[in-house]
């Protein structure tokens, strides 16, 4: 082998090694079934305030959005803000929501 083949995949992963939700439980990430209304909101936003601290923030979002993770929140966005993001045209501004998470991490 000359070196130049794909990486090993523990590389793919190695930056969940930083993340501030390695001891968190994934029930405040991912939405518990028939949940809506403000226990979704208070509880996405609980998530968000973890992910505003964690080191690997970038990589997670990053992440999520390359593999279109559907649900949780991931890199300080929520399923509906990557959904947003997605649907956004290049360079259209950011919805109100989406920036409201940018602004508290
Ligand atoms: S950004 Fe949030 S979901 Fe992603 S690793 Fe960090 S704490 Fe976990």
């Amino acid at each position: 082998m000359n070196g130049a083949g794909p990486r090993p995949i523990a590389a793919l992963w190695e930056w969940q090694e930083s993340a501030a939700c390695r001891d968190v439980s994934d029930t405040l990430f991912f939405s518990p079934f028939r949940e809506r209304g403000a226990a979704r909101r208070e509880r996405e936003a609980r998530a968000q305030k973890v992910c505003a601290g964690c080191p690997v923030r970038e990589e997670c979002a990053q992440f999520a959005m390359e593999i279109g993770e559907e649900h949780g929140t991931w890199g300080g966005m929520t399923s509906q803000e990557r959904v947003e993001l997605l649907r956004r045209p290049r360079g259209a501004a950011p919805a109100r929501r989406a920036q409201r998470s940018a602004k508290a991490a």
